[in-house]
């Protein structure tokens, strides 16, 4: 028998290496394409196919043929340093929509229409999520769109050319929000890492007593989903017969302040906080997990201590490396 084929958009970042990995365990033939390779560990992808998917002839090279599963995770983005500075505006927004253009074209030319595309929590309005205590992300209130970045704006655009390939040439389009992806072998230093990863950076570095910087006050909400939990969720909404828009995140809200607490206690460490200003985002955020619990009959379900101590303990491990090779 033949095996099924996959096509993986992004696959050396932190998202789509980890489904790489998941796919070809699951036993798909999976070609992987990216600017780069996955950072920390080999691909495992049959296929890895290095390039820009700005330019229309690679990406139609590389959508060479007719895949059961594509799953576009390519994108310019970042932690909120690189995301809400507005340093990155334009090349977020030209790359990302150059990208989803490009795709749905080579797609709709090779006839390969069942694709998953990655959005995120960042396009919901920002007058929603100004009480930490009560953000509001349920998926209908996306409309009338009032995102708080440049990034949020382009994944809506994109949201909806997706789900207009599917209304206008049968694409079987399936759009996923993620909200707050993290684990092991994520961004962890650079500017680009998220809050999860970075507080554990911090933790991981300081001492017994020690103190760390947290920008803002430390009491904006937040939600984190383990990613193994994305990648079920987002193979199960491929696998479904519901098109989407659906919430994929957790729903277990913590303050950033209760966050670094967490990370503390698993690093059994005393940490104390210095609050700093630097670049925020929404006041609160929570995914809002009806829609996704009745259409696809799961959510998630994984707390967020087990999710940060599997990572702690893999960004402890970076930070030795990195120490023992820049004393060698
Ligand atoms: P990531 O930055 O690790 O992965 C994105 C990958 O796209 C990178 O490896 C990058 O090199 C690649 N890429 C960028 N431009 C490209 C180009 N022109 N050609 C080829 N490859 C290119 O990010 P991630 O966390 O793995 O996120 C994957 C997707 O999920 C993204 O679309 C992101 O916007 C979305 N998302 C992620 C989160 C999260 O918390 N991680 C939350 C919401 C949405």
């Amino acid at each position: 028998m033949n095996k099924k084929t996959a096509l993986v958009l992004g696959g050396g970042g932190f998202i789509g290496s980890h489904l790489v990995k998941r796919l070809v365990t699951e036993g798909f033939w999976v070609r992987a394409v990216d600017l780069k390779y996955p950072e920390f560990s080999e691909t495992t992808a049959d296929d890895f196919v290095q390039g820009d998917l700005r330019d229309p002839l690679f990406c139609r090279s590389i959508i060479d043929q007719k895949f059961d599963e594509i799953y576009q995770l390519a994108a310019d983005m970042g932690g909120a340093g690189y995301i809400f500075t507005g340093d990155h505006d334009a090349d977020v927004m030209h790359n990302s929509a150059s990208i989803n253009l490009n795709v749905l074209d080579a797609c709709l030319r090779r006839n390969s229409k069942r694709i998953f595309y990655s959005s995120s929590a960042c396009i919901y309005p920002e007058h929603n999520q100004l009480d930490p205590e009560n953000p509001n992300c349920e998926e209908t209130s996306a409309y009338p769109a009032n995102p708080d970045s440049e990034y949020g704006w382009e994944k809506l655009f994109s949201e909806r050319l997706y789900l207009a390939y599917a209304r206008n040439y049968g694409f079987e389009s399936r759009v996923a929000r993620f909200h707050n992806i993290f684990g092991p072998e994520g961004t962890w230093c650079g500017g680009k890492e998220k809050a999860p990863a970075a507080i554990c950076r911090k933790v991981a570095e300081a001492i017994d007593g020690g103190t760390i910087e947290i920008w803002g006050d430390g009491e904006q909400t937040r939600s984190f989903l383990y990613i193994d939990e994305c990648l079920e969720g987002s193979t199960r909404l491929m696998r479904s017969n519901f098109a989407g828009p659906v919430n994929i995140g957790s729903d277990e809200m913590v303050t950033i302040n209760q966050l670094v607490d967490l990370a503390s206690r698993i690093a059994q460490k005393n940490i104390h906080k210095n609050h700093i200003p630097g670049p925020l985002g929404v006041r609160g955020r929570n995914s809002d997990n009806h829609m996704i619990g009745e259409r696809l009959n799961w959510s998630p379900s994984m707390s967020l201590e087990s999710g940060i101590k599997k990572t702690y303990a893999w960004v402890s491990k970076q930070i030795l490396k990195q120490k023992n090779s820049s004393n060698a």
